[in-house]
């Protein structure tokens, strides 16, 4: 039986998978099973941020592997409390304290959580909790109950309503939508910094700046979701800092990249006062409020403590501006006419597409059409809505490897 056979008879079909078996990696190159060449330029979705099989974050995991993979969260974890520090004191360089989760939904779902306690520590006038949370148009949180209810895309919740509710949708980068936003009942405004499933749209500074003033006048929690575009990859340790870097969050959460491929998630909230008390925002989720059994267990520790090491130590995210103005050049050189803009920041960046130009069979949108070409030609990418692709190379990809990546975009492009 083939593959594709088994995936057919025996797993759910919730995913649109293509035909390619990816068997070995090493940093940004990747070899299926028939031993054909790729540069992964997708890397599990911005997900292996050091690339495939960095040495630093193989030795990590094998060594715990080795000595500890898991304990309870009823004992004390010391490569948790260290993960903890190293993402306090070098990433988020706010004072604050983390939750670890296994997913980038589960992490929103803690913010959502901690939104919902703190509407009740902070009710109405009437004393009856706040509880709704602002999120925007094509904004993507996950997939759990949760963070599909605060995603402001219909398709992704196309059959599952009841949804929870408890959410509203504004329109994203549209400061005069924020105006009348706030009702008595809301508590807070989640959202991404550079929206990535929704097509790599990069909130404006103004925007940042108007949402965090609106929370600062009613009261609301700030909640910033980098778990695509955190630990590096838009340029910055963290990407609201690209963009706007007085804004001080209340919460943020964190997956994909920072664990280079192994589960892990998580949040934070900080640890500023929310009443006249000195009451802490980070001691509103107590013993009892939350937990997952695998969360923050030794082994994705070591390895997420491995990562966020070396991007810091290697100055990766630095690295990220110097190959995104690489790559901006060279496309823009091009003059091709197929590629309307280039969006997003550092290592996240999308090439929006220009559909008329783009021969699309019923049933496919442009950005298939063009990643199945490159798919063919050996470079891989994901897409991000129907007319933009998305490059996600790992953080420490080579000069090198980007122009031969480019090469064959540009080679896709004109045979399309
Ligand atoms: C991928 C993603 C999520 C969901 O993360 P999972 O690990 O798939 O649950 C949430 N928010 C953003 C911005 C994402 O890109």
């Amino acid at each position: 039986m083939s593959t594709a056979e088994q995936f057919q008879q025996h797993v759910l079909p919730t995913y649109g998978r293509f035909a390619l078996v990816p068997e070995r990696g090493e940093g940004c190159h990747l070899w299926d099973a028939d031993g054909k060449h790729y540069y992964d330029f997708c890397t599990g979705i911005a997900v292996c941020s050091l690339g495939h099989c960095h040495p630093r974050l193989v030795e990590a995991i094998r060594e715990q592997a080795g000595k500890l993979i898991h304990c309870s969260n009823l004992y004390q974890i010391p490569l948790q409390a260290e993960l903890a520090e190293e993402i306090n004191t070098h990433h988020v360089r706010l004072p604050g304290k983390v939750f670890f989760s296994n997913s980038g939904a589960e992490a929103n779902d803690g913010l959502i959580k901690s939104a919902r306690r703190f509407g009740h520590k902070r009710p109405q006038e009437d004393g009856s909790p706040r509880y709704e949370v602002l999120t925007f148009l094509q904004s993507f949180h996950g997939r759990t109950l949760g963070s599909m209810s605060a995603t402001g895309q219909a398709k992704i919740q196309e059959g599952f309503d009841p949804l929870l509710p408890g959410f509203r949708y504004l329109p994203y980068n549209d400061i005069a939508a924020l105006e009348h936003a706030v009702r008595p009942e809301t508590a807070a405004i989640l959202l991404e910094p550079i929206q990535g499933e929704g097509g790599i749209n990069s909130a404006t500074p103004e925007f940042l700046r108007a949402v965090a003033a609106l929370c600062k006048k009613h009261d609301l929690l700030l909640l910033i979701d980098e778990v695509q575009a955190g630990f590096g990859r838009c340029g910055d340790a963290m990407a609201w800092r690209m963009i706007a870097p007085e804004v001080e969050p209340d919460g943020i959460s964190w997956a994909k990249g920072m664990g280079g491929g192994v589960p892990i998630g998580s949040f934070w909230l900080s640890d500023r006062a929310i009443d006249a008390d000195g009451t802490a925002l980070s001691s509103l989720m107590g013993p009892g409020s939350h937990g997952s059994t695998y969360g923050g267990n030794p082994l994705v520790c070591a390895a997420s403590l491995a990562v966020l090491k070396e991007i810091r130590e290697q100055n990766l995210a630095s690295h990220a501006i110097r190959m995104e103005t690489r790559i901006r050049e060279t496309i823009l050189s091009w003059k091709l006419p197929v590629i309307t803009e280039i969006r997003g920041s550092g290592l996240l960046l999308g090439v929006a597409l220009d559909p008329a130009l783009i021969p699309t069979p019923e049933g496919k949108t442009p950005a298939l059409v063009v990643v199945s070409k490159l798919m063919e030609l050996g470079l891989l990418v994901p897409p991000a809505g129907p007319n933009t692709i998305r490059l996600l190379p790992p953080l420490n990809v080579s000069a090198d490897e980007i122009d031969a990546a480019l090469a064959i975009l540009r080679k896709g492009l004109n045979a399309i």
